[in-house]
C-alpha cells in the first residue's frame, strides 16, 4: 500500500472585515488570504483495517473525532464508500509546526492535506474544486487551504476568488503560546459591539465585495507592492481582541516600532505577524521584539508569503 506525505501550509489574513451575520449563524465576510510556509507534515497510509488511525506530536492537539484531520477521513470514508471497502481504513500522522488555536487555520490545514491525500491514496480522481466542495462541510477555511495562495474569500471565507499570487514578502509571526482567543467569542463580541452598522442586504454586500476587488489592496498586490500591502493590512476583529488582551496589544505596539512594512493580528488572533521585505528584516525585528518582551512564553516564527496549498512531499 502506498504512503503519501503532505505539506500543509498556514495562512494569515492580508484584510478581514465583517460586514453582517447570517441565518447559519456565521459571518458575512470579505477577506484576502495568504498562504504562509510555515506547515505541518502529514503521512497518509491504508491500514488494512476498518479504522481511522490518528497520530500527533503536539500535546494540545485531539487525536479523536473532534480532529479537523480525522473528521475530513470520516467525511471520505461517508461519501466514498466502495472506496473505503476497497481500501480499508487510514493511518494519519500530522507532526504539527504551526502553532495551535492561533488563527492560522493549523486544523483547517490539516483537514485539507486528509482530502488531497484520500483522493491520492483511493485514486478517486476529484478535481480540486470537488475537494474544495466536501472541505465546506468541515470549515470555512478548508476550501482556501486546500488551494492556497492568495485569494478573496466571501461568504463565511468558503467563497474563493484567487488572485496574483504573493511570495515575495516574508513575515515574522509572534505568540504567546499560553494564550488563546475564542473565535465564537471574538465574532458573538464584535457583534454585541458594532452588529448595528451591519449590512444584510445582497446588495449591500455585493458592493463591498466589489469595492475590494477594485480597490487600492488587490492593486497593490497585483503590482507586488510592498509598502503599500502593509499599510493596508486590516483586521476587523482586532476591535474586540486587542482591547481584551492586552498582551496582545501591547506585543503589535512593540513589532510595528521595531520596523517592516506593517503589523496586524491574524483572524481572530492571538498571532501577530509584522510582513517584511526580506528574512534579514524579519529576524532584525525578531531580535527587537524579544529584547523587549523578555517572556518565555512568547514565541516567534520567521517564515515567508507562500503561493502553495497542499502540496505533496513524497509519495511511496
Ligand atoms: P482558525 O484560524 O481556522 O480559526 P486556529 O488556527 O485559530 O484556526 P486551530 O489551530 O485550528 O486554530 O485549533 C483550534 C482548536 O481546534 C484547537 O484548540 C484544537 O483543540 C482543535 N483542533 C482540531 N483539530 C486540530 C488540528 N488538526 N490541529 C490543531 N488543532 C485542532
Amino acid at each position: 500500500m502506498r504512503t503519501y506525505q503532505l505539506i500543509a501550509p498556514a495562512k494569515i489574513n492580508l484584510y478581514l472585515e465583517i460586514i453582517g451575520d447570517r441565518l447559519d449563524g456565521y459571518h458575512e465576510l470579505v477577506m484576502i488570504l495568504q498562504s504562509i510556509e510555515l506547515s505541518d507534515r502529514l503521512e497518509i497510509r491504508s491500514n488494512g483495517t476498518q479504522d481511522i488511525n490518528l497520530h500527533c506530536n503536539h500535546p494540545l492537539v485531539p487525536v479523536d473525532q473532534t480532529n479537523i484531520a480525522y473528521r475530513a477521513a470520516q467525511l471520505m470514508l461517508e461519501q466514498f464508500p466502495q472506496a473505503f471497502a476497497n481500501y480499508g481504513g487510514v493511518d494519519i500522522t500530522i507532526n504539527k509546526q504551526i502553532p495551535v488555536a492561533a488563527g492560522l487555520a493549523g486544523g483547517s490545514t490539516d483537514g485539507a492535506a486528509v482530502l488531497v491525500g484520500l483522493n491520492l491514496l483511493w485514486e478517486l480522481g476529484l478535481t480540486i474544486p470537488q475537494l474544495q466542495r466536501l472541505g465546506e462541510k468541515l470549515g470555512s477555511d478548508v476550501p482556501f487551504c486546500v488551494s492556497g495562495g492568495t485569494a478573496i474569500a466571501t461568504g463565511r471565507g468558503e467563497k474563493l476568488d484567487p488572485i496574483q499570487d504573493l511570495d515575495n514578502l516574508w513575515l515574522v509571526l509572534a505568540k504567546y503560546n499560553n494564550l488563546s482567543v475564542s473565535t465564537p467569542w471574538a465574532y458573538k463580541t464584535y457583534k454585541q459591539q458594532f452588529g448595528e452598522s451591519y449590512i444584510n442586504d445582497t446588495t449591500g454586500i455585493q458592493s463591498r465585495t466589489s469595492q475590494l476587488h477594485s480597490g487600492p489592496f488587490v492593486q497593490a498586490i497585483s503590482h507586488k507592492e510592498g509598502q503599500k500591502i502593509g499599510n493596508l493590512l486590516h483586521n476587523d476583529l482586532e476591535k474586540v481582541v486587542l482591547p481584551e488582551y492586552p498582551q496582545v496589544a501591547q506585543l503589535k505596539e512593540i513589532l510595528q516600532q521595531a520596523g517592516g512594512l506593517g503589523t496586524m493580528m491574524s483572524g481572530s488572533g492571538p498571532t501577530v505577524f509584522t510582513l517584511c521585505q526580506s528574512q534579514t528584516e524579519a529576524e532584525t525585528i525578531k531580535k527587537i521584539a524579544r529584547k523587549k518582551i523578555e517572556d518565555p512564553n512568547l514565541e516567534f516564527w520567521v517564515t515567508k508569503l507562500s503561493s502553495n496549498g497542499i502540496s505533496i512531499m513524497d509519495e511511496q
